[in-house]
């Protein structure tokens, strides 16, 4: 593996070498805001997103995907999607977040469907260029990947506009050859990089956790019949918008479909989420989380408690668009955690 220096001029010509070679999904302007989306020319490539409006885990677990095929007289076939695609500029974030999915699609129940989409994938982070408004990923200790593995390339952009290039991998090493530069990375050059990620883990703490990450556990143990719950879920309209945006959530709801010839048909999965009123209603019309408290407070231990305790990771890797997303400014997660914090004391 190598770690070469490009620069601005040799990195467009690179990206435009890759657009015909490969099917790339990268962040673009839509309007005033940024998503990921087929990526079809290079000057529409927007590697200073400040965050995109859906997170690009979209691509390994999409909002709706066909599982089966089948028709009524019990024939049937799984679908899954082998197709190769470049997963091109993913914030080190959102690659934590897809990193922890991997770990959960894999063990246990072995998701054939989500692991066929990551196996397809390559993917190249990008280290955050500009910060958006709610961000805190630095508070999470995710501003960079520089201790993580599992991605295939790493991008960073240094002050002149030049970029290093960190190939981890075989899958990543198929993209770079195609770069023109042969300048390795020079130790000034590294030494620049470094800079970048310790700017980063300043910058990215537009809201400020008052704890390490590793203490929300506990404090969520010690949190459950805080007032707290019940006073901020006066305000939740139970929208789903702080489920939807997240990256580290993956619940999913399944249901089969008939098509209009009343013989085949298909059984699909989409995103479900635990904000929304009928999420947890099972056969009988049992609603066991009937009360917008005990939703609203389910999410928070989802992220801070559930997942650390079958992972060893908060499921909150701190990209803040559940903060954006919620219209009555109730889905902070660092505002929760340091207000139950507070109130321990
Ligand atoms: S809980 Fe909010 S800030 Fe944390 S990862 Fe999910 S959307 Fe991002
Ligand atoms: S975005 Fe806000 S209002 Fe909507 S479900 Fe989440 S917490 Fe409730």
């Amino acid at each position: 593996m190598n770690t070469k220096r490009v620069t601005e001029k040799e990195f467009s010509a690179w990206v435009e070498a890759l657009i015909p070679k490969h099917t790339m999904y990268a962040p673009q302007a839509k309007e005033d805001r940024f998503a990921f989306d087929q990526l079809t020319a290079s000057e529409d490539l927007r590697l200073d997103y400040d965050v995109s409006i859906l997170p690009p885990k979209k691509y390994f677990l999409p909002q709706k995907e066909v599982l089966i095929k089948f028709d009524r007289r019990g024939n049937f076939e799984s679908v899954i999607a082998h197709e190769p695609f470049v997963l091109f500029g993913v914030h080190p974030y959102d690659f934590v977040a897809m990193d922890q999915l991997n770990t959960i699609f894999e063990q246990d129940n072995y998701d054939v469907h989500y692991m066929a989409r990551k196996e397809a994938a390559t993917v190249v982070v990008s280290d955050v260029q500009i910060a958006s408004a709610d961000v805190f990923a630095g508070c999470m200790g995710n501003a960079t990947v520089e201790n993580r593995q599992g991605y295939d390339v790493l991008l960073t952009r240094l002050d002149d506009g030049s970029y290093v290039v960190d190939t981890r991998s075989e899958k990543g090493e198929v993209l770079t050859e195609l770069l023109s530069s042969t300048m390795d990375a020079d130790e000034a050059c590294l030494l620049q990089r470094k800079q970048v990620w310790a700017r980063n883990r300043e910058q990215l703490q537009k809201h400020k956790l008052e704890m390490t990450p590793e203490q929300i556990p506990a404090l969520l143990e010690k949190s459950y019949d805080h007032p707290l719950w019940a006073e901020k879920a006066e305000l939740c309209h139970s929208c789903g918008s702080c489920n939807l945006v997240c990256p580290t959530c993956y619940c999913f709801t399944v249901e089969d479909e008939l098509n209009w010839d009343m013989d085949t048909g298909q059984r699909y999965r989409q995103w479900d989420g635990c904000m929304l009123t009928g999420f947890a209603t099972v056969t009988g019309n049992h609603n066991f989380r009937d009360k917008k408290a005990a939703r609203y407070r389910h999410r928070y231990y989802r992220k801070g408690k559930y997942v650390w305790d079958m992972i060893g990771e908060i499921a909150c890797v701190g990209c803040g668009r559940c903060i954006s997303a919620c219209t009555t400014n109730i889905a902070n997660p660092v505002e929760v955690f340091n207000q139950l914090s507070e109130e321990q004391q």
